[in-house]
């Protein structure tokens, strides 16, 4: 898998602190930059940002991994709630599956996600990890 730097700057704000869009119509919080709602599709955004905890609500372990995750393997990911209800999907990183319990708190790091296959680019982003 190929990212193109270009893309991946534009991405940043939300790889590194989960920053997005919220819905002053709904409250629904939609990441990256999107200038409509997901939820009921008013351009009525203001910018915002997730919190650094949350909940893990569950997780599995992979082994066949998506491209340019090869190197990961075997790697958790998660499907966390925050506190404000929005749910995102990530990777633990600093843990063993078997340390891990639904219902458990959770934090946000900034760790390396993977190397970009053609430019040689290293993309970190946000990962979780077992409250320390
Ligand atoms: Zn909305």
């Amino acid at each position: 898998m190929s990212t193109r730097p270009s893309s991946y700057w534009r991405l940043r704000p939300y790889l590194y602190r989960l920053e997005g869009n919220r819905c002053t119509q709904c409250g629904h919080f939609n990441p990256f930059s999107r200038k409509i709602c997901r939820k009921c599709g008013s351009r009525r955004l203001e910018r915002d940002r997730l919190a650094n905890h949350g909940k893990l609500k569950h997780f599995t372990v992979v082994y066949q991994p998506q491209n340019g995750l090869e190197k990961n393997v075997p790697y958790i990911v998660a499907w966390v709630e925050m506190p404000d209800g929005t749910q995102v999907i990530g990777q633990m990183t600093d843990c063993e599956p078997s340390e891990l319990t639904v219902g458990m708190d959770v934090e946000t790091v900034v760790r390396k996600i993977r190397v970009d296959g053609e430019s040689k680019l290293i993309i970190y982003g946000v990962k979780f990890r077992p409250v320390l």
